[in-house]
């Protein structure tokens, strides 16, 4: 068996045209550009990586971009005072702080602080409340992502057993809550589950979002599962010259392909995906909050 590759690029790229379609029609229609504000504290290269590409994105869908980049010793006072001033620009109407934060601010205060109504990341308490109960929550992007995936491999995901495995409140929770609510039967695994190679086997679809390079061995695999691979691992890449390093997911991807149905690669499957979603729930908050009406898929 071969595996089918789930272009998460190609997906997502068709997804950013939709939106930037939605974009143009609210700014002939209702005269409103949708506006995102990136804060970016510090100078992670990575974080600077993730955030100029957002930035990029938003601005070739049509949206307006704004980024606060903040040196690394910025107070939890004078952050909370810019939240409080981006929550209260009519302009702006997603506000995402791009994480880790340095050690001097609080993660959970700042998360918190953040109006849910431009909660685009989706982890404000309110918005996980409100996926918890089936109401119009904000839904992060990572699982969301994975959920247009399935979605679109597998159709209907009534009755299928997904097994997800990790639980942070950013991807394995809200995961969970996405496929209950697509009427999946799902079991939750983390770092102190059981034989969790045996209880993948018993998967149609297994979510791996774990953060150990290649931990997902073929052998945990049911015939034809389909399989999305949420981790990004950076690990060394001698044969690509000294120092390289190479991504590889949470899924030892060339064996798990003569198994599974259907995979995601990695890069190219999940990662595209969460970039879409951002600009997705960016162009859902701007017509929320002023109560239009727009079929957004
Ligand atoms: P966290 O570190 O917050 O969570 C990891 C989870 O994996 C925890 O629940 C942990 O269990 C579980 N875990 C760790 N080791 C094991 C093990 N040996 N067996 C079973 N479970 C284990 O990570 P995130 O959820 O933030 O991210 C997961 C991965 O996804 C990372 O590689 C990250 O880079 C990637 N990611 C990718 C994104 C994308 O856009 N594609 C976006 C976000 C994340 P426990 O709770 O018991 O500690």
């Amino acid at each position: 068996m071969h595996a089918k590759i789930i272009d998460g690029k190609a997906f997502s790229e068709h997804m950013v045209a939709r939106i930037g379609e939605h974009v143009s029609q609210l700014k002939t229609q209702y005269k409103l550009t949708p506006g995102l504000a990136v804060v970016l504290i510090g100078s992670d290269p990575a974080s600077q990586v993730y955030v100029r590409n957002k930035a990029e994105r938003t601005k070739a869908c049509g949206m307006r971009s704004v980024e606060h980049k903040l040196p690394a010793e910025t107070t939890q006072a004078d952050l909370l005072t810019l939240i409080d001033q981006l929550n209260n620009d009519p302009e702006i109407d997603g506000i995402l702080v791009q994480l880790p934060l340095p050690d001097q601010i609080d993660e959970t205060a700042v998360i918190q602080a953040i109006s849910p109504d431009k909660d685009v990341d989706g982890f404000h308490v309110v918005n996980a409340g409100l996926l918890a109960t089936g109401g119009q929550a904000l839904v992060p992007c990572t699982p969301f992502g994975c959920l247009k995936l399935l979605e679109d491999q597998l159709g209907d995901l009534s009755g299928l057993h997904a097994v997800i495995v990790g639980r942070s409140n950013i991807v394995g929770k809200p995961m969970a809550q996405l496929l209950l609510q697509a009427n999946a039967t799902v079991t939750i695994a983390h770092s102190r589950t059981k034989d969790l190679p045996a209880l993948c086997r018993q998967a149609d679809i297994v979510v791996a979002a774990v953060g150990r390079p290649e931990m997902v061995k073929a052998s945990w695999l049911k015939k034809g599962a389909t399989v999305i691979d949420v981790g990004i691992n950076r690990i060394a890449a001698p044969e690509r010259g000294e120092g390289k390093f190479r991504l590889t997911g949470d899924v030892e991807f060339s064996s798990a392909m003569d198994v599974a149905g259907a995979i995601t690669p990695v890069p190219g499957g999940v990662g595209p995906m969460t970039i879409a979603c951002l600009l997705r729930n960016t162009l859902v908050a701007a017509c929320r909050r002023r109560k239009i009406d727009l079929d957004i898929e």
